[in-house]
């Protein structure tokens, strides 16, 4: 099984210049062997015979590359490393013919910046020795891993000037084996996310975004206004921009800390969990930002609960685009085309079942799901909710998560008119 880690790295001003050397390198291998894969593909559109270039293509280029004179210099970063660009460049390219990724984007000097190093090299007592770097480097470990078996290694510089370094470590031991999955109403969980809750989750949980993360996301936009309006080239630009790169740092390892405690619960609370690949909802609204951030943690939490139910022997289902989800009545199946964005609670016009949109979208994202792998949608909960007693309420409020339990009332109900006109009668 393989485990993550990442350690904060101490590099001095002689290592810095080095890395900044091997990053450079890393990245100018990047966007010319992706500018020869996408000429080649211009050229050669036309030919069907010609299928598109492979790792060992772009080999060969970065070998008479490093031959000319211009690009000399290419030679002083590790070659391993170089090697390992390229194949994380196809291997990008072929997450992108299956459909797992975006398109690979060429890399900029201004953004996070890395190199990796597939072996030689060696951790000693807070210290890490690395091909071609003679003096060991300070590392902060704070958790312990077997240093034998260390697979790869990965250096980062963060756009706020932080060293960090990535190793992935396996242990040999075989993955667990999955749990079975069943339509037992407490064992499967749909989960929802949206721009108003963080995540609604089918047993009528409502996870709420974070306060401190949203003074967080405001404070990101007033410091990219001070940027938009600083001069080009500026040193009071440069000055802005460090300050939007740094709030947009803290905003990712508050959101990262968050969502791991999220996934923590869900995954150790349920054997099966099923989501949406795609935040379609989020695509239809137009704030911006929001949006970015939104999809980033979707994809962040979508991540997590798939390394962590791997771990656990638990499962995942992922649905793709479910564009109906809130609109279909759970209950008896019906479709409300007229259901508009704003509103959020609505009643069934066929069965009469007051739907809140969120916790219905959540519970057809789990039928479809389970329906999916050929389980029938589960029976059993219609009409007994009792989130109030459920233990991820009190697994979330342990880990300092706001969470709601609506009282999702699931019995055929009169129609809102209806009751209005009856208590005003009552009265
Ligand atoms: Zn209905």
């Amino acid at each position: 099984m393989l485990t993550a880690y990442k350690f904060r790295l101490y590099p001095n001003e002689e290592q810095q210049e080095l890395f900044s050397k091997y990053f450079g390198c890393s990245r100018v291998v990047w966007n010319k062997a992706l500018e020869l894969r996408e000429n080649y593909y211009k050229d050669h559109k036309n030919d069907k015979a010609k299928k598109g270039l492979n790792y060992y293509d772009t080999a060969r280029f970065l070998k008479e590359l490093k031959q000319k004179e211009e690009y000399k210099w290419l030679k002083e970063a590790n070659s391993q490393s170089l090697q390992q660009t390229l194949m994380d460049l196809d291997k990008a390219f072929k997450a992108f013919f299956q459909r797992i990724s975006k398109y690979p984007k060429y890399k900029k000097k201004s953004a996070k910046q890395s190199f990796r190093i597939p072996q030689h090299f060696n951790f000693d007592d807070g210290v890490l020795y690395l091909p071609k770097m003679g003096k060991g480097i300070r590392v902060e470990v704070h958790r312990e891993f077997s240093r034998d078996k260390v697979k790869q290694l990965t250096i980062t510089k963060t756009p706020t000037g932080k060293y960090f370094v990535s190793i992935t470590v396996d242990d040999r031991k075989e993955v667990p084996k999955k749990v079975q999955i069943t339509n037992e109403p407490d064992k499967s969980i749909g989960i929802d996310m949206g721009l108003k809750d963080f995540a609604v989750l089918s047993n009528g949980i409502k996870i709420s975004n974070p306060k401190y993360l949203q003074r967080q996301e405001k404070l990101l936009k007033s410091r990219q206004r001070v940027l938009s309006r600083k001069k080009l080239g500026s040193n009071n630009r440069n000055k802005a921009r460090l300050m939007v790169a740094k709030t947009h740092e803290r905003i990712a390892n508050q959101r990262n800390d968050f969502i791991h405690k999220v996934s923590t619960a869900i995954t150790k609370q349920f054997d099966t969990i099923v989501i949406e690949t795609l935040n379609v909802k989020g695509m239809v609204r137009n704030h911006k930002l929001a949006k970015a951030i939104s999809d980033a943690s979707w994809n962040r939490l979508l991540q997590f609960l798939k390394y962590k139910a791997e771990k656990q022997g638990k499962n995942v289902i992922e649905i793709g685009m479910f564009e109906k989800s809130s609109k279909t009545c759970y209950v008896c199946g019906h479709v409300n085309n007229d259901l508009t964005l704003n509103q959020r609670e609505w009643i069934c016009q066929d069965c009469n079942s007051q739907l809140d949109r969120d916790i219905n979208a959540a519970i057809n994202i789990r039928d479809f799901g389970l329906k999916q792998i050929g389980l029938n949608q589960i029976p059993s909960d219609r009409g007994e909710f009792k989130p109030v007693e459920n233990p991820l309420t009190a697994e979330l409020a342990k880990m300092r998560i706001k969470a709601r339990s609506t009282s999702h009332d699931l019995k055929k109900q009169e129609p809102l008119q209806q009751q209005i006109a009856a208590e005003a009668h009552a009265l």
